[in-house]
């Protein structure tokens, strides 16, 4: 009954220290004991990716498809180093209410 036919998309291992695989995962094996690393999972567009255990093919797909996404991502980066949202401070509110 419980019928599973929407795959997972499982993240890649910790080993993978890629910008790109924030954006690819794999899916499981039919068994679902391991992850066919044969093709890498467009998270943005589900497309599969033949991956051979290098990125350029990855990269290639991000900067084809997804280009709006990768600038984006490079001006998050930027903004974070300039002022994160601790830097933001409330202006202290005027505190002199007037007595009766
Ligand atoms: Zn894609």
């Amino acid at each position: 009954m419980a019928e599973n036919n929407e795959k997972q998309i499982k993240g890649p291992p910790a080993s993978f220290h890629f910008k790109v695989w924030r954006h690819f995962g794999f899916y499981e094996t039919v068994d679902g004991k391991a992850l066919d690393k044969d093709y890498a999972i467009c998270k943005n567009c589900f497309a599969k990716i033949k991956y051979n255990s290098n990125t350029t093919n990855l990269q290639m797909h991000l900067v084809r498809y997804h280009g709006e996404l990768l600038s984006a991502q490079l001006t998050q980066l930027r903004c974070d180093n300039v002022a994160g949202p601790d830097h933001i401070r409330r202006s202290d509110v005027p505190n002199n209410v007037p007595a009766t």
